[in-house]
């Protein structure tokens, strides 16, 4: 058997032009310009780059982007700054922060302090447990991404059975929760499951998120299953996932390739999440006038965060 490629470049340039852009000109025709503010701190190559891909789709789509740079020698304080300073700007739909961050800055005081309502990376404990009780909320980009990709292929989960190697917060772990509520079984695996092997050979679906170059391959998959390569690496200037392609292809029914594959379904998710950000900011404001302050952000992340109510 040859998989069928899905192509995740394909589908999301078809998901820009024809659905997002036009809900974008809706938007725009109420005077509304969905906008997303992205925070990046320091030199990285690879967070520049993937900087100027959300760049790229935010101008495909019409929306607005900014992005914020700050060198590496910026403060904790000042990033929770900046992001109070976003959280009160009406006129900001969404925001993210490019990770990693400096070892210095702490990355869930940082996450957490962004508003639930702009959190479009989706990463916030509100709309994390959103997602956890099946409630509707902005999803994080790359599960969300999959879950498109999975249903433009034609894949129905209802009944199947899918492995999720991998138990990230930001890949894992999210997206078994939203296989399970299409009514897959779902079997998740990680750094201590014993015989993966066994756990693969009846997958229908198999999400492969583990950060290891060429981890899964061929012989490991069974006849007919829809593989999902989450893995990005990039090795002696090639790109290459965590699934070996050309063996996989050979007993895949379906395979997302690397580049191309999953990569560019996370960037249009992060597009769309802004544009149903700016759809519910505006509604929320037309409904009560009234915007939460970054002193209420504060207290939500303090909140969610575990620690003493800031007196600010
Ligand atoms: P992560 O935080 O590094 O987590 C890796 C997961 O894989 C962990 O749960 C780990 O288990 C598990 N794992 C590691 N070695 C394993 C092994 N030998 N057997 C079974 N499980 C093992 O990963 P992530 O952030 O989800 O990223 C995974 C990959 O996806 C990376 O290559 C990343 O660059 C890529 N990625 C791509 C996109 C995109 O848009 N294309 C988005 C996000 C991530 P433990 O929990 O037990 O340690």
């Amino acid at each position: 058997m040859t998989a069928k490629i899905i192509s995740g470049r394909e589908v999301a340039e078809h998901i820009l032009e024809n659905e997002l852009s036009k809900k974008v000109e809706e938007l725009k025709g109420k005077n509304i310009i969905p906008n997303l503010v992205v925070i990046l701190v320091g030199e990285m190559k690879a967070s520049a780059s993937y900087v100027a891909q959300k760049e790229k789709f935010a101008a495909k789509a019409g929306i607005k982007s900014e992005v914020r740079r700050f060198n590496s020698e910026i403060s904790e304080n000042e990033i929770l700054s900046e992001i109070d300073k976003i959280n009160d700007d009406s006129l900001i739909h969404g925001v993210i922060v490019q990770l990693p961050l400096p070892d210095h800055i702490s990355v869930a005081k940082v996450l957490n302090r962004i508003h639930p309502s702009k959190d479009v990376d989706g990463f916030t404990p509100n709309n994390v447990g959103k997602l956890f009780l099946g409630e509707d909320t902005l999803v994080s980009c790359t599960p969300k991404g999959i879950m498109q990709m999975l249903r433009i292929s034609g894949t129905d989960l209802n009944g199947k059975n899918v492995t999720v190697i991998g138990r990230s917060n930001i890949v894992g772990k999210p997206v078994s929760i939203l296989c399970q509520s299409e009514n897959a079984t779902v079997t998740m695996c990680h750094s201590r499951t014993k015989d993966l092997n066994h756990k693969l050979s009846d997958a229908d679906v198999i999400i492969v998120a583990v950060g290891v170059p060429k981890f899964i391959s061929g012989d490991q998959i069974p006849e007919g299953a829809v593989v999902i390569d989450v893995g990005i690496h990039n090795i002696d200037g090639k790109l290459c996932g965590d699934v070996d392609f050309d063996s996989a292809k050979e007993k895949a029914s379906a395979i997302t390739p690397v580049p191309g594959g999953v990569g560019p379904m996370t960037v249009c998710a992060l597009i769309e999440n802004t544009i149903i950000a700016a759809e519910r900011i505006n509604s929320a404001w037309e409904d009560s006038n009234f915007w939460p302050l970054a002193s209420e952000a504060n207290a939500l992340s303090n909140w969610a965060t575990g620690a003493k109510k800031d007196s600010n």
